[in-house]
């Protein structure tokens, strides 16, 4: 076939150019225009230079009254992407109701007028530590696999030789090795010419897994993380591109690596929150990866100690094969002792310390015996909010629906966007001297540790400690080097670190994850307990871990202490199904934000009334529009409606054909998103 014309979608995010343009290619770029190449074309009257993708070719003209534009040349300095991604793209505009052209970037994402730097790989990962934490990890270049691992490996190889292309799950405790199977494994798909993706929630926080493989495949990988610039990740992105790397190491965007021989996607701790986009297309990593393994003829692997209830329901309904490591990998390393202590009762047998007894005997032995401690708390800030006494108002952001979080520095801040004031002396509202603080955080807890233990070397770890320049890196290493007792810190702390000198984990308060009014909360409760718990007794040294807790007889709790996986998942199932969420149902959740509040009442009323009418034959639920937990952030107000459904296609219908009517009608100025669960 001679590529004579050519349709493109144009680089510009607006709604009434999004769709494809039709072009006649010229003589000398016939042989070589490939979906996916980035090209330049005039566009417009005024025939404005723009950038645009090929997205398909034809040899014979179009039908069309007019004469077509021709296209101007490749456009410089941009990788061209796999064909394969171009199919991706238009999957991901119609499953996540993106705009092509924003479909189009998210996977081409690396735009480049930078310069390119000469260095090869990113010459530092934030949070690094590499030799003070890691102690031999990244370094030790051959492990002979025990037999689970061998046995993971070995069902994996056996489905590509039969040509399956399965989707896995390695369900493997903390510490089993997981990082082993990945490597093996990668190991098999380059062997027969192919390449590999890893994926990982966010780089400082699996650094070690990182090091390990660089440690093993040197100078084939390619890793982006959110520290490079724009010129460091095209340059990664161009050394996969032309073949110089063939195995992309990063957060979700890695997942658009453009590889033309992919054999392998990894999705490494699959059931964390950063694999779901919080920008526009609001995309699940898992869900592309899959998508975009289907497209190449990938395997996919999704690993994981804690995996998600979804992944889990999937694999029960024998969509996602299994893959179990239930023992712990390094020689003489054994599951941490768990001991839940009950805070009610603490308090009645009048403990009013943070710390019930139990934690404190277990923290006095460990600073005798010169091991270390970590204090988990799921909360920053030094406390909760400030209100008055006198009048009963909280200190709110002027910006957004939440009240400001006091510092220890004596600034209120606004965790959503970043306001800051010093705290008043007098309430705002009233004029009451008596205003106070409530709660508890992390900088708190440090001043009670100080001061119940005057001895201890105490470090915090937190956004905010980690936030100075280099200092995440800083604290990590010191507590690795053994140079404190205890380390105290946020979700920050448990995930992927390997101390072999922690001997005890305190987690200060396991279930203000549970008040949180979404119906995760049990799910992320079980996931950080166990993570946190798996950070105890790393090393030869057997560990303890101690819950504390207001709700000791709480599934998540029972489960997490018990290191049963099954027993949670046989509840949190039970209780979805009950109430009617996924993965028991299919839920859309469409998102409705402006920033004039009448406009988006007016808009909210006319697309749910439009909802309502296309739901009903197919007897979908839909539900709202209510306001959001958080109603306004950065002065936009926000609106959700649900649409509930046993079947995603029928949901997705619904969306379409409501899309297709209020397009026309929507006041201008107000935004809408989509996102299916
Ligand atoms: P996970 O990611 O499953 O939590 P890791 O991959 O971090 O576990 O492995 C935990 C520890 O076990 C690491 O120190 C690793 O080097 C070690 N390890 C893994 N596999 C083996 C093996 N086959 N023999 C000895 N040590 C191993
Ligand atoms: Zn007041
Ligand atoms: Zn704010």
């Amino acid at each position: 076939m001679q590529s004579n014309y050519a349709d493109v979608i144009l680089d510009i995010t607006h709604a009434n150019v999004d769709r494809p343009f039709t072009y006649a290619v010229p003589e000398e770029m016939r042989d070589t225009i490939r979906p996916g190449m980035p090209v330049k074309l005039p566009f417009g009257s005024g025939n404005r230079v723009r950038t645009g993708w090929v997205i398909a070719l034809y040899e014979a003209a179009p039908e069309v009254p007019w004469e077509l534009k021709e296209i101007l040349g490749p456009a410089e300095k941009q990788v061209s992407a796999e064909s394969s991604l171009i199919a991706l793209a238009l999957w991901m505009h119609e499953h996540y109701g993106c705009m092509l052209s924003q479909a189009l970037k998210t996977v081409m994402p690396v735009k480049s007028r930078v310069k390119k730097r000469k260095t090869k790989t990113p010459s530092s990962l934030p949070g690094d530590s590499r030799g003070e934490a890691a102690e031999g990890t990244a370094e030790r270049h051959h492990v002979i696999l025990n037999e689970e691992q061998a046995e993971a490996v070995r069902q994996f190889r056996e489905d590509r030789a039969a040509g399956r292309r399965s989707t896995f799950l390695l369900f493997g405790i903390t510490g089993s090795g997981k990082t082993e199977v990945y490597a093996e494994m990668i190991r098999e798909v380059l062997g027969k010419g192919q390449q590999a993706i890893l994926l990982i929630p966010e780089i400082s926080l699996t650094f070690q897994t990182v090091r390990r493989l660089e440690g093993i495949f040197g100078e084939r990988v390619a890793i982006i993380h959110s520290r490079l610039t724009q010129g460091e990740r095209y340059e990664q992105f161009r050394r996969a591109a032309e073949g110089e790397a063939d195995i992309m190491i990063g957060p979700r965007s890695a997942v658009f690596a453009p590889f033309s021989r992919l054999g392998l996607i990894v999705v490494d701790e699959e059931h964390d929150g950063a694999y779901k986009s919080d920008t526009v297309p609001r995309y699940d990593t898992r869900e592309v990866a899959e998508k975009r393994a289907e497209l190449s003829g990938a395997s996919v692997v999704l690993g994981s100690a804690t995996p998600s209830v979804s992944t889990w329901d999937r694999a029960s309904r024998g969509k996602v094969r299994i893959l179990r490591l239930k023992n712990r990998a390094a020689p003489g390393s054994r599951p941490a002792r768990v001991h839940v202590e009950d805070l009610r009762r603490e308090l009645q047998e009048g403990n009013r310390s943070v710390f019930s007894r139990k934690l404190r005997t277990l923290m006095e032995d460990r600073l005798a015996r010169g091991e270390q401690t970590i204090l988990f708390m799921n909360r920053r800030g030094y406390s909760n909010f400030v209100s008055c006494r006198s009048c009963g108002n909280a200190i709110r952001c002027p910006h957004c629906d939440v009240t400001l979080t006091l510092h220890a520095d004596g600034n209120l801040v606004c965790h959503y966007c970043g306001y800051r004031i010093r705290q008043p002396e007098h309430c705002p509202d009233c004029g009451s001297p008596f205003i106070a603080g409530f709660g508890t955080g992390t900088q708190k807890l440090e001043a009670m540790t100080r001061k119940m233990f005057p001895e201890a070397r105490v470090l915090r770890m937190d956004a905010d400690a980690a936030s100075g320049k280099g200092s995440g890196k800083e604290i990590l290493g010191t507590f690795a080097r053994g140079e404190a007792d205890i380390l105290i810190g946020t979700q920050m702390v448990v995930k992927g670190h390997d101390f072999p000198k922690v001997t005890l984990v305190g987690i200060m308060a396991a279930d203000t994850e549970l008040y949180v009014s979404s119906y995760t909360s049990a799910e992320r409760t079980f996931q950080l307990l166990t993570q946190a718990a798996g950070r105890a007794g790393r090393g030869e040294r057997p560990g303890d871990v101690v819950i504390q807790t207001y709700r000791p007889e709480h599934y998540a709790v029972r489960a997490a202490a018990a290191q049963d996986f099954g027993l949670f998942v046989r509840n949190e199932m039970s209780f979805r199904a009950a109430a009617g969420y996924p993965p028991a149902v299919h839920l859309l959740t469409l998102q409705l934000s402006s920033q004039d509040e009448q406009l988006l009442i007016r808009a909210a009323d006319i697309l749910s009334r439009i909802l309502m009418k296309e739901a009903a034959p197919a007897r979908a639920l839909v539900i709202g529009p209510v306001n959001e937990a958080v109603y306004k952030v950065h002065d936009y107000f926000r609106k959700l409606i649900y649409l509930k459904h046993s079947s995603y296609d029928i949901l997705l219908t619904i969306k379409n054909r409501a899309e297709a009517q209020y397009e026309g009608k929507f006041p201008a100025g107000v935004s809408v998103l989509c996102d299916f669960n």
